[in-house]
């Protein structure tokens, strides 16, 4: 199999924990460039900027998006115009309508577009959504709480809007709901706070509401120290199911199912491999939407300020 040759745009910290080490250990894939205004990978041929990289190697296939959502459209844009696969992190954008524009251009162009949500690649999320097939689901919560201090550090994007704020975290539990769960909720209600001086949330309480009665409640919480907490129940008319730390771990009444290592961006370079060779889009929009209504429907709460 020859490698596919990839750049790496934006090399801060989802890069160089996981893309580096999951492009390395993929064969189908070369770690052939990047695109850093700061640093780079040693070893690894570094541009200024992405139009310096699509004009000076024209022949680099792919590209993997790892800036912040922000600045993920013009990126996207130019590198689908220029003809490459391109590999968007989550969220795939600032705006809905950005991604469905892309999506658009990338069929245009006939090359493989992936909006990856790393969190479906969790161990247990398959199974769980195989569970949850046979059953029907009555209610489920999801509780989302970890320290953005140590997950963020010196991030200020993530606190400006189009950052996302908490939903930046709890997007991934929301990929996972979208997955997992055989028919579509909706956002009811939501509550939004806001620290002082910052235009992002720092917690969210969300409830949603399904066709058949089921109902969901989210509690995302960037204030948590200690132990993090990446937990969803749900609760069906045959049994409970509980999948934790963020997906790696599944227990089916109590009883551990599945409990396996994080390999999310090992599964996510094997899927970008198949859609390059075949030129698909794989852009599934519906964690984005339950933020965006989130955003639509939600009550704001003003709090304290919060120093990073
Ligand atoms: P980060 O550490 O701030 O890195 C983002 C990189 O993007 C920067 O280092 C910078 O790289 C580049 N960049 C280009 N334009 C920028 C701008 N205007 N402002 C700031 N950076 C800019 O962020 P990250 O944590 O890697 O997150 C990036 C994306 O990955 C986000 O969408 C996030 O949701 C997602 N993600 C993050 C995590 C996590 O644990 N942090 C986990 C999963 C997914 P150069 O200096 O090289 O140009």
């Amino acid at each position: 199999m020859t490698a596919t040759d990839i750049a790496i745009v934006g090399v801060g910290k989802i890069a160089r924990d996981q893309h580096v080490p999951s492009i390395t250990k993929n064969d189908a894939f070369r770690l052939a460039a990047t695109v850093s205004r700061h640093s780079g990978v040693e070893g690894v041929e570094n541009f200024a900027t992405i139009e310096e990289l699509l004009e000076q190697r024209p022949d680099l296939p792919a590209v993997a998006l790892c800036m912040p959502p922000q600045n993920r459209f013009d990126a996207a844009w130019t590198a689908i115009k220029a003809g490459r696969h391109v590999l968007l992190e989550k969220p795939p954008g600032a705006t809905i309508a950005e991604v469905q524009a892309l999506v658009e251009a990338a069929r245009d162009k006939g090359v493989a577009l992936f909006a990856t949500w790393h969190s479906r690649y969790a161990a247990a999320v398959p199974s769980a959504k195989a569970w949850l097939a046979k059953r029907q689901v009555q209610s489920a919560r999801i509780t989302w709480k970890e320290d953005v201090r140590r997950w963020h550090p010196g991030q200020e994007w993530i606190w400006q809007p189009g950052g996302l704020g908490v939903f930046d975290p709890g997007i991934n539990a929301l990929s996972i709901l979208t997955e997992i769960v055989p028919h579509p909720v909706r956002v009811t209600s939501a509550e939004l706070e806001f620290p002082e001086g910052r235009d992002a949330p720092i917690g969210a309480q969300l409830q949603f509401a399904g066709a058949n009665g089921e109902t969901v409640s989210a509690d995302f919480d960037w204030r948590q120290t200690g132990p993090q907490t990446w937990d969803i129940d749900v609760l069906t008319n045959d049994g409970t199911l509980k999948l934790s730390s963020g997906g790696a771990e599944m227990t089916v009444d109590g009883k551990v199912v599945i409990q396996e290592a994080d390999s999310e961006y090992d599964g996510i370079y094997a899927r970008f491999a198949t859609l390059v060779a075949e030129r698909a889009i794989d852009v599934d929009l519906a964690p984005l939407v339950h933020v965006a209504d989130a955003f639509m429907l939600g009550r704001r709460i003003a709090v304290d300020a919060f120093d990073m």
